[in-house]
């Protein structure tokens, strides 16, 4: 058995597209990475995002605005970062008899596979890749 290479490409254009979907809400000026979870005058929680606030008026509840400050953009970054260290790390190599291996684990990386499934719910996620 050998690693196979579309799982390390499909992880990279993944990485790729998450990096560019923290980018985007971050592109204008005034917009900043790190958004917040304060509290107004009334106690009523809200994510700061910058320019504009989230609030209840979004029909969000404390929860929801809570997970969204949690998963910030400066949080995908840091994300980002860390996929991008992995999978350096877990690089595939030649195996010599056409196949690919794992530079840390060999024939069968369940980092990777990890990895991957993160990204479970892509079309182009391959069942076969599951851990
Ligand atoms: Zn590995």
């Amino acid at each position: 058995m050998s690693m196979d290479r579309d799982l390390t490409d499909f992880l990279w254009l993944r990485v790729t597209e998450d990096h560019e979907t923290a980018q985007r809400p971050t592109d204008a000026p005034w917009a900043k990475p790190t958004w917040a979870l304060r509290r107004d005058d009334d106690d009523d929680a809200y994510v700061d995002l910058g320019t504009q606030h989230l609030d209840r008026e979004s029909s969000l509840n404390e929860d929801e605005l809570t997970h969204i400050a949690r998963h910030d953009p400066t949080r995908a970054f840091a994300e980002v970062e860390l996929l991008k260290w992995l999978l350096a790390e877990h690089e595939l190599r030649a195996d010599g008899d056409g196949g690919y291996v794992c530079a840390v684990d060999g024939e069968d990386c369940g980092t990777l596979r990890r990895m991957a499934a993160l990204y479970a719910d892509h079309e182009e996620y391959r069942q076969e890749w599951r851990p």
